[in-house]
């Protein structure tokens, strides 16, 4: 389908390093809540305000949530059937440790009553913080000024804590603050959206303990099914020349410290809060009310501004090997640094979590886990911050016996990991758009093959890699049969590949292509282990009881694997029967129709060609050197044409595809809703969260896609290309123990090796030697733009 080429009217200001707005308005603010979430891949905070808001129903939507801190139920299907997955996993929305309420004599701080005077709220991506400044007159007439930051610390995972601070502007009196954590919390319910909401019913964190003693409190809940304990803790402060007094409340659900203040005009009272999060998901149940006390406590005593500091040292560091620099496009590059900020803030750094597709900052899609990670989000990390990437890696070896246990439900050896999860075990209630996208098994055999390649990381390779490596690998084996009709091919039946718009397919192209990569891969790294690594390989093959002749029938079905080709049109078909359906009738399909998945049934879309999504096109881009430059093209203009983009995962892929085959005009196009999806709001569905793939897509689309790179021979290869309207752009790719700056400009492109000795690599197919140092750098010549 035609792309739409209007560049939408900015919501935001446009800025390098920050994103704000200057007005509250109530209808923008659902919206606003995930664009000023905080969070630091644990904890997540929606950007709701600290005294809240009593707006209408539906008109705000507080959000806290842990990642990887779930309730579940059996899920109740009114006709199920054998191995349906059984229980549903819900990311919880927890208890609100934001709550700061002010009370001026008797008149209650809301931006929805009252005048607001000025306002401005301030997302500051060096910084880590989120600032607020509003002048607001009561409705009898008070003025005052409220300023907040608040910061979600980077450093120390459980810890979050804002700084709100009063002036009275136009009077003296008394003034309440009254800082709480605020238990009675629930999960979004019912949507007409599939993508957002869960059946949560009732509530579902039940308290056993609740303290509020001065300046501190603490509550202690337990989730209904999984047993999972919280426990929130925290400190507080009040700073100022005026005298106050504290109570408390200490309710079962909520437990605050109200200060009373006998405030003056021009005299400022700043509250600071400390609040820290502990669950026994992170070691265990023991002493978890003490250890979140200990943390609040510690917050304390090193105080805002300290925090403040880490925070932006934390920062510093990550952008040093991270930033993307685009001069000449203000836009994008606001976008594209606002995308890599918040994939920082989603992303689990534990081992034990992964990175949500809305990452901590809406309900959308439950906080699960997809194939999103590996395919779009893990090469991001992999080559800014490599060892964010393996702790990716690590969390799918943590649930590798529940996929072990879902290929045996499924009657199939090996492992088979779940296509939407939190805990390991399959949570996708609609099997065809679900577990039959068995190509997970080969997207995360594909992001460990590019990390060994990235890392040369054996250690990790014989502890975690090739287990996960060989039981995909047996699935593989298992799922599939030489076909004698087929001509005795390796044939993969009853699939659904990428695509969601085409379900339960024999043949999947994409999937079959990467399931040889991943047959090839195992039976290769097998055969590296036994001479290398025997005694490791000796271990895990009696462990897992890998028998040798299971590495040949490997090789037997990667080397027979069926490829769906259409000899007449030369075109790869997404499967075997693709190209026999009738092409949707894009024409007669009005515009508000769109997403499809929202307006018909699901098999009134799967007998057409119709694509949801990047699906051939994705394999044109990952295994790019089977294919020539002729056939990328001649594929990507048919697909091109029966694609939707209903998914925010497909854009990027053409862009990254229109770049290498010299659609440059094309590919900027896609490459502007990839960078500002959430910032525009193009999908008009943020207020459900962020488009984490997405995001990582933009950078893959500037680094794969204009830059062109890719990891052939086991060496990085570009292929610059400046869009005309930038004057420049620059970006950091490390790899293999080195960081590389990457300059592109007008007429030259300049490789700069930052640390690492020396790096040998392709420009435009040309070998450069890079030494290390800013003498050393390779200048070259960037080819001329031409458009397509
Ligand atoms: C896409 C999937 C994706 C999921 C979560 C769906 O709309 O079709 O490919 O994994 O969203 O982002």
């Amino acid at each position: 389908m035609a792309i739409q080429t209007t560049v939408a009217e900015a919501i935001y200001p446009y800025a390098a390093w920050e994103v704000s707005e200057t007005e509250f308005r109530l209808d923008h603010n659902l919206r606003n809540e995930t664009i000023f979430a905080l969070g630091n891949g644990y904890l997540g905070l929606r950007g709701n305000f600290e005294e809240g808001l009593r707006g209408p129903a539906g008109s705000g939507r507080e959000g806290s949530y842990i990642n990887g801190f779930y309730e579940s139920e059996t899920i109740k299907y009114p006709e199920s059937a054998y191995g349906y997955a059984e229980h549903s996993q819900t990311m919880l929305n927890i208890t609100n440790g934001k709550v700061i309420r002010l009370l001026v004599e008797d008149e209650e701080f809301n931006l929805l009553t009252g005048k607001i005077i000025e306002y401005r709220r301030t997302l500051k991506l060096r910084d880590g913080v989120l600032e607020r400044v509003v002048v607001w007159r009561s409705p009898q007439g008070r003025e005052l000024q409220v300023e907040t930051t608040r910061l979600v610390s980077l450093v120390n995972q459980h810890l979050m804590a804002i700084t709100f601070r009063v002036t009275p502007l136009n009077f003296s009196g008394s003034l309440h603050l009254s800082a709480a954590l605020d238990g009675n919390v629930k999960n979004l319910t019912t949507e007409d959206d599939p993508r957002a909401g869960s059946d949560l019913q009732g509530r579902v964190l039940h308290s056993l303990e609740h303290i509020a003693d001065g300046g501190t409190a603490a509550l202690v809940q337990r989730t209904a099914h999984t047993a999972f304990t919280l426990a929130v803790a925290m400190e507080t402060q009040v700073t100022t020349s005026s005298s106050y007094t504290v109570e408390n409340s200490n309710d079962e659900f909520l437990v605050s410290a109200d200060y009373t203040v006998q405030a003056q005009q021009g005299v400022p009272i700043t509250l600071d809060k400390f609040v820290a999060y502990v669950t026994s998901l992170d070691d265990g149940d023991s002493a978890l009310l003490e250890r979140a006390r200990h943390i609040a406590a510690d917050g304390k005593t090193q105080t805002f501004p300290a925090l403040q500091a880490a925070q932006q040292a934390f920062l510093a560091d990550y952008w040093s090997h991270t930033d993307v620099e685009i001069n000449g496009d203000p836009a994008i590059q606001q976008g594209i640094r606002f995308n890599m900020f918040h994939l920082l803030q989603s992303v689990g750094r534990d081992g034990r979590t992964n990175i949500a597709a809305k990452g901590l900052t809406g309900e959308g899609y439950e906080g699960h886990y997809f194939w999103d990670t590996e395919t779009y989000v893990f090469p991001f990390f992999l080559y800014t911050n490599p060892a964010i990437s393996e702790k990716l890696l690590e969390y799918r070896y943590s649930i590798l016996d529940k996929a072990r246990e879902r290929a045996r439900q499924m009657a199939q050896k090996g492992a088979l990991f779940p296509w939407r999860t939190i805990n390991g075990e399959e949570s996708s209630a609609y099997y065809p758009a679900g577990t039959a996208q068995y190509h997970i098994d080969a997207d995360v055999a594909y992001a460990l093959k590019q990390y060994m390649r990235a890392t040369a990381d054996n250690t990790f390779l014989t502890k975690f890699g090739a287990e996960i490596l060989f039981e995909t690998a047996r699935l593989w084996a298992d799922l599939g049969d030489f076909i004698p009709r087929k001509g005795g091919k390796f044939c993969i039946n009853e699939v659904t590949g990428p695509d969601e718009y085409t379900a339960l397919v024999n043949n999947n192209c994409y999937t079959n292509m990467m399931a040889q990569e991943n047959l090839l891969y195992a039976y290769e790294m097998a055969h590296w282990m036994q001479t290398n690594a025997p005694d490791d390989y000796r271990r895990l093959a009696k462990r897992i009881a890998l028998e040798a002749s299971e590495l040949e029938t490997w090789k037997r079905a990667a080397d027979n694997m069926y490829i769906p080709f259409d000899e007449a049109s030369g075109l790869y078909m997404q499967d075997e029967t693709f190209l026999d359906k009738a092409v949707w009738d894009f024409a007669n399909t009005p515009p508000e129709n769109y997403p499809l998945l929202i307006h018909y049934h699901p098999l009134v879309i799967y007998r057409y060609q119709v694509c949801k999504q990047a699906d051939l096109v994705l394999a044109l881009f990952l295994l790019g050197n089977r294919f020539t430059l002729e056939e990328k093209k001649r594929n990507f203009d048919y697909y091109e044409k029966i694609t939707t983009h209903d998914s925010s995962l497909s854009m990027c892929v053409f862009s990254i595809i229109a770049s290498e085959i010299g659609y440059h005009d094309k590919a900027y196009q896609y490459f502007l809703r990839t960078a500002r999806l959430d910032l525009d709001d193009y999908h008009g569905n943020v207020k459900d969260g962020i488009h984490v793939a997405n995001m990582a897509g933009t950078w893959m689309s500037l680094v794969n896609g204009f830059a062109g790179l890719r990891v052939y021979n086991g060496s990085l290869n570009f292929a610059p290309y400046l869009p005309p309207t930038w004057d420049s752009y620059s970006f950091n790719v490390t790899f293999a123990g080195c960081l590389l700056k990457v300059s592109v400009g007008k007429e030259i492109t300049t490789y700069e090796l930052l640390t690492g000795l020396e790096m040998a690599i392709q420009h435009h197919g040309e070998s450069l030697a890079l030494k290390h140092g800013g003498q050393q750098s390779a200048k070259v010549a960037t080819p001329q733009a031409h458009s397509g």
